[in-house]
């Protein structure tokens, strides 16, 4: 044999039964954001390297030192795997004019890469669905997202995450603190971790945005952005919060939350958990007024967010979610392959019904289709409900016997293979 390939590191397989967790969440996803008019996007993975160099700012985490680039082979572009979205469908709405007739509202689901040290909730290709509302200017669009996303928690019963609010500012206001944050920063030279030093004059407000616990006190008595907003984006902010208010979403103002990227203006949020250890932010987002016009749109304002999908089926898991079944409805026992083209129809005619049928294949056709037995054994295991048995017996009369597995248990009757669309109608409509 050949030596076994394995995946890359922090790049996971999702394999069932915990990719049915996967798809129950994807479908809560769509019905959410069906009842909040927004609608699909899909981006490409791979998006020229100075989208996110641009999009998400030099002097980031993500661009220093996250990014999967390379240059392709062929004629020497610098591209990237998307370590994020929001840059992303940004472009596509810039380059296919989509604010052309007002805002748009857009939903996405998809593989990130970041190049971190994997560990619980961080992985290096990992999955995010993210809710974007381009075009809108105004604090009921950011509670409108935020409202969405407590909608979403609520429909998949997740609990045990709070959120806190921020505002960033404007540009203008935003240069004031930064001066104020290096005088600050400048009279703490000492300190200072190495990130921080390189940062003071570059970055400094993503100094504020450090992971090291040593840095927690310092950064705690920084200037705060809010005491530096004036009265526009008090207002705005103010507002956002009024409308939470009028919902009964809880918040809490935290003046250090920065965020990752340097897109952001106004209202920054994170909905956070203490139950996944610092891997905590479950959810992100906020206000990017700028970033459609940096990446060569016409200036339009847009706010939004991305959730860490590990991160939620993680938190749903600690919370004691069970585990949804994934058993076939019927499985069907074949002890000749022979008449597998009378039972093949039949089977496809329970399906059209909406009935899940398993079909008993033996791993090598030389070896015929197995016992009765071992058959049996297969359908008790797989979870079925009903075990359909084609035996020769019951072809013959042009009938199958269908036996139940579980409640009922070996209660069996005789059906004719010609109604057995009728039975499959009226089991579907006791599923
Ligand atoms: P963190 O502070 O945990 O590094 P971030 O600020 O880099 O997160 P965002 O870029 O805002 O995260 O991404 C939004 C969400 O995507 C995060 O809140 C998190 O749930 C998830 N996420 C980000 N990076 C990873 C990763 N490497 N692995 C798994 N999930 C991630
Ligand atoms: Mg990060």
């Amino acid at each position: 044999m050949a030596d076994k390939l394995t995946a890359v590191k922090g790049m996971n397989d999702i394999l069932p039964p915990e990719s049915a967790r996967w798809e129950a969440l994807e479908t809560q996803v769509r019905e959410v954001m069906r009842l909040h008019a927004y609608r699909n996007i899909r981006t490409p993975i791979v998006e020229p390297t100075a989208l996110f160099v641009r999009g998400l700012g030099e002097v980031t985490d993500i661009v220093e030192k996250e990014m999967y680039s390379f240059e392709d082979r062929l004629n020497g572009e610098q591209l990237t795997l998307r370590p994020e979205s929001t840059a992303g469908v940004v472009r596509a709405v810039v380059e296919h004019n989509l604010l052309y007739e007002g805002g748009k509202r857009l939903y996405y689901m998809g593989p990130m890469f970041r190049h971190e040290r994997p560990q619980r909730g961080r992985y290096r290709q990992f999955h995010q669905i993210g809710a974007e509302a381009l075009g809108f200017g105004g604090p009921e669009v950011d509670a409108e997202l935020i409202l969405l996303a407590c909608a979403l928690w609520q429909a998949i019963g997740l609990q045990d995450v709070r959120l806190e609010l921020n505002s960033l500012g404007q540009p203008p206001e935003r240069a004031q603190h930064r001066a104020a944050l290096i005088t600050y920063f400048e009279q703490h030279a000492d300190q200072l971790d190495e990130d921080a030093k390189r940062r003071l004059h570059s970055n400094p407000l993503r100094i504020l945005d450090s992971k090291n616990p040593a840095m927690k006190a310092l950064n705690e008595a920084a200037p705060k952005l809010l005491d530096f907003l004036g009265e526009e984006s008090l207002a705005h902010f103010n507002a956002v919060c009024a409308i939470l208010d009028a919902n009964g979403v809880a918040y809490s103002i935290n003046p250090r939350l920065v965020r990752g990227m340097d897109y952001y203006n106004l209202t920054v949020f994170e909905f956070i958990t203490e139950r996944l250890g610092s891997q905590g932010t479950v959810c992100g987002g906020g206000r990017y007024d700028y970033l459609i016009g940096e990446i060569g749109g016409k200036h339009a304002p847009a706010v939004g967010w991305a959730l860490g999908v590990e991160r939620v089926l993680e938190l749903l898991k600690e919370q004691g979610e069970a585990m949804t079944e994934v058993a076939p409805d019927a499985y069907a026992i074949i002890p000749d392959a022979a008449s597998l083209p009378i039972v093949s129809p039949v089977l496809q005619s329970l399906r059209r019904m909406g009935v899940s049928v398993h079909m008993h294949a033996p791993a090598d056709s030389a070896d015929g289709m197995g016992s009765m037995k071992s058959q049996f054994k297969k359908a008790d295991a797989s979870g079925a409900r009903y075990a359909l048995i084609f035996g020769a017996d019951e072809l013959a009369q042009h009938q199958v016997t269908v036996k139940a597995l579980r409640d009922g248990e070996g209660a069996q009757q005789t059906h004719a293979l010609a109604q057995m669309a009728d039975w499959g109608h009226r089991l579907q409509s006791t599923l």
